[in-house]
């Protein structure tokens, strides 16, 4: 079989690139906890792109110091076989699956809260790009009979609009602003206006873009390269500004904005890769003490998963698919992902 690997991390700031290669190896044998996955599809993650070109400041250092490293985490695939234990759990050969990077210990005191997502033993299981996968059953995720495997190779990237959505308390009515016409800013906005949201709005310089989320959901975009994002969102708000901001662009200029539309008593949450060395300005007399503005992080949970995929099938994910390849095609879809032009690049590893 054959797994993508991270050979050499560029220097994004130097125009260095970064190195992939396609090794072949044995295919791996499920423990008793764990279950072989045929890999159907893998997208590229805003991550993987952030990992491979060096764009990380210090961190991308550290991850030099990983190399040679996996990389890939949103897949969907067919059980090939099941362990012990896996098969007592209910997995069986030609279960339909997707599933989540992070295996958790289940017994340290995050685990125990209710918290896993940050456990203290957890291990990423960033190897999706590849024709087989070997993960913890506590990983994966059956899906639903009405869900095709493309669409079900999204559902990691959805799990972080959902999220990111119940972070800021989207519901009936709310006014919701999103930054970033990605692959997550897109879902975003289905998920807002899956959730009841009133308006919804989404702030992207590429036009492209602008027009894919007005087809998916969004009510209003905003270019923030011409037009003036507080006074527009002051125009789209009545002045009153959004109930909910996910900024889900990673960049320094929205992160700062992204306070500035929204409402008092309003919630934002950051969850992207923003450069390591950014600091966000924060005014606390004005957006905290006078207006009570609550800011949120986000590092996603295992247990938003079933209800993710139970909810795919309510979202249009094919648009969001701009480019597809074989896996031999690895380079190309990368390159692809570093224009930063298309929602999803996907991987195609098997056909199944
Ligand atoms: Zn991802
Ligand atoms: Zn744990």
């Amino acid at each position: 079989m054959k797994r993508l690997y991270i050979t050499e991390i560029g220097n994004s700031a130097e125009n260095i690139a970064g190195r992939l290669e396609l090794r072949e190896m044995g295919k791996p044998v499920p423990r008793s906890d764990e279950v072989l996955i045929k890999v159907a599809y893998s997208c590229i993650c805003g991550s993987d792109g952030h990992t491979v070109r060096g764009s990380l400041g210090d961190f991308s250092d550290r991850l030099r110091g990983m190399l040679p490293m996996t990389v890939g985490h949103e897949i969907s695939g067919v059980i090939e076989s099941v362990g012990e234990n896996a098969k007592r759990m209910g997995f069986a050969p030609g279960n339909r699956v997707t599933g989540s990077p992070m295996q958790y210990c289940g017994s340290c005191v995050f685990c125990h809260t209710g918290k896993e997502n940050f456990c203290q033993n957890k291990i990423p299981r960033m190897d999706g790009i590849a024709e087989y996968v070997c993960w913890h059953m506590s990983q994966v995720f059956k899906l639903p009979d009405d869900v095709d495997l493309r669409h079900g190779a999204l559902t990691e990237p959805v799990s972080v609009a959902f999220g990111a959505a119940e972070m800021v308390n989207v519901r009936l009515g709310s006014r919701v602003a999103i930054f970033g016409g990605g692959g997550i800013g897109q879902l975003a906005a289905q998920v807002a206006r899956l959730a009841g949201a009133a308006l919804v709005a989404v702030i992207e310089p590429v036009a492209d873009k602008r027009t894919l989320a007005l087809r998916l959901g969004a009510d209003f975009t905003i270019d923030p390269a011409a037009e003036d994002v507080k006074t527009r969102s002051d125009e789209l708000t009545g002045s009153l500004g959004f109930d909910s901001v996910i900024e889900a662009s990673g960049a320094a200029v929205a992160a700062a904005q992204a306070l500035d539309i929204l409402t008092p008593d309003g919630d934002v949450v950051y969850f992207s890769m923003y450069d390591p060395t950014f600091m966000l300005p924060l005014n606390l007399f004005w957006q905290q003490y006078w207006q009570q503005k609550h800011i949120h992080g986000m590092f996603n949970s295992n247990d938003i998963f079933p209800r993710v995929t139970s909810v795919l099938n309510r979202l249009e994910l094919e648009s969001l698919i701009q480019r597809e390849y074989p896996l031999s095609d690895y380079e190309q879809a990368f390159s692809d992902q570093f224009t930063g032009k298309y929602a999803k690049v996907m991987l195609k590893c098997n056909d199944l």
